[in-house]
């Protein structure tokens, strides 16, 4: 089959030929039909994020149907039309045992540190897998997971209730798809701040209120800002101090983005007499790709409006490739699957 592979940092992903993945127990193997391509996947290629072993497939935003069931693979059939959760936790930590399987201590990515999606068929256990509803295309169920439910996780995190003032930083795909839960949960002002005026544009366009760049801010009138809640979808120091500027007393700051750099935070006194939060916010878990995934079938957020580009595999090489120069689009790119591999008798039925 093909599947997309890193081999070294730095350097544009390949397609390989590659074996079809052999099940164990409690996998799953999922035929790809849509894969998302995440700002993350940039950071692992320029090696911001090292994995433990190369060639592997990258590909962490998956949706597709379940084609064979490992041993003691429960609660899915052959035939389901499911989206995947990339996290792959333990069950056993004291995390998982709580609910918070995305603070697994023995956590693993598929796409990072497993090999992921951006193949034409992929193993996963069978406890990371969402039944899609009938009427949720594969592309809006792949971006279901990572697109939508990152930023759902921080917003659920946050307690953000009607008519709060938000702040997102970073309208890429996970800051639209947070502009839109947030206007479908009924938030108050939803500011959004960005460099790129196509992406202030298409912030606009999927509920902000105001969208602008950092030196438009100062401009806002007073009732936007400052926030109860800010998302920074970017996590570099200068976002994060913004973020902390602009969240009133009493706010949170959520930071989603990861960077590598350190971060300082506000002046120690201020921050203790304003009693602001801020935390780190990651991941998700299969509830909340549910949740996500009910929102879409209801029609109360909109995938097609976050979807910036629809690609096949070959051109996923250059839109990963750090040398190549063919334009990002806004929002987010998905590859869609084509199977020209069938499978052999010798995958376990
Ligand atoms: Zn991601
Ligand atoms: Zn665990």
């Amino acid at each position: 089959m093909r599947a997309l592979r890193l081999h070294n940092i730095a350097n544009a992903p390949v397609i390989d030929n590659v074996d079809v993945p052999v099940l164990s127990p409690r996998e799953v193997l999922v035929r790809v039909r849509a894969a998302g391509i995440c700002g993350s996947d940039h950071h692992i290629i320029a090696g911001h994020n090292p994995l433990p072993e190369y060639p592997r497939t990258l590909g962490h935003e998956i949706a597709g149907e379940v084609t064979a069931l490992g041993p003691g693979a429960e609660g899915v059939q052959v035939g389901d039309r499911v989206a995947v959760n990339f996290l792959v936790s333990c069950g056993t930590c004291d995390y998982c045992c709580t609910g918070r399987t995305s603070l697994c201590l023995r956590r693993e990515g598929l796409g990072v540190a497993l090999d992921g999606g951006l193949a034409e068929y992929a193993r996963v256990p069978s406890t990371n897998v969402i039944r899609i509803p009938d009427n949720v295309p594969y592309s809006h169920a792949a971006i279901a997971t990572d697109a939508f439910a990152t930023p759902l996780h921080a917003i659920r995190r946050s307690g953000v209730r009607p008519g709060d003032a938000c702040l997102v930083i970073g309208a890429g795909g996970l800051g639209l798809s947070a502009v839109q839960l947030l206007a479908a949960m009924g938030a108050g002002a939803i500011v959004v701040l960005d460099v790129d005026r196509a992406a202030l544009s298409a912030a606009s366009r999927n509920g902000a209120t105001e969208a602008r760049t950092v030196e438009e801010l100062k401009d806002l009138d007073k009732s936007s800002l400052p926030a109860h809640h800010a998302f920074d979808f970017v996590g570099s120091p200068e976002t994060v101090a913004i973020a902390i500027e602009n969240t009133r007393r009493g706010g949170r700051v959520n930071v989603v983005g990861l960077s590598d750099k350190p971060i300082a935070l506000a002046r120690g006194d201020a921050l203790v007499r304003e009693e602001k939060v801020i935390a780190g916010s990651y991941s998700f878990d299969n509830a909340e790709i549910r949740e996500v995934l009910d929102l879409m079938s209801q029609g109360r957020i909109h995938p097609d409006a976050v979807i910036g580009d629809r690609i096949d595999l070959n051109e996923a090489i250059d839109v990963l490739d750090p040398a190549g120069n063919r334009p990002r689009s806004v929002g987010r790119t998905v590859v869609q699957l084509d199977h020209t591999t069938q499978l052999n008798t010798h995958i376990p039925a």
